[in-house]
């Protein structure tokens, strides 16, 4: 759970909207299986995320992470530049693939 430390969630924010879908990239997938294509995994029937939060297959606070950080991206999001987008995109791939402590590290040192 690298996203949820709290250095990781405030460097989430920063980097917005692609960041969050990479870094939750597991409830997209299970989003693929939702009965509706425009379902928000609320209370929709056939939710396959709502399934899976029932199941402890994923953890609720998953999604609720997810919605606040839409929700900060939302506000920050018009004012980013396409290779701003770009750059966040980048490091949200690298950040499945490295530890909390380096991602600690690295967010400590952008806001400096
Ligand atoms: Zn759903």
């Amino acid at each position: 759970m690298i996203i949820d430390t709290p250095g990781m969630r405030e460097f989430g924010l920063w980097q917005g909207g692609e960041a969050i879908d990479e870094a939750f990239a597991e409830i997209d997938e299970l989003a693929t299986s939702c009965r509706f294509a425009n379902c928000v995994h609320e209370h929709e029937p056939g939710c396959a995320v709502l399934v899976a939060i029932g199941e402890g297959r994923l953890p609720r606070e998953r999604l609720k992470n997810r919605r606040k950080m839409e929700r900060e991206a939302a506000r920050t999001e018009g004012r980013r530049s396409p290779a701003e987008r770009a750059e966040a995109r980048r490091f949200a791939k690298m950040v499945r693939n490295i530890s909390a402590e380096t991602i600690a590290r690295k967010s400590a040192e952008s806001w400096r």
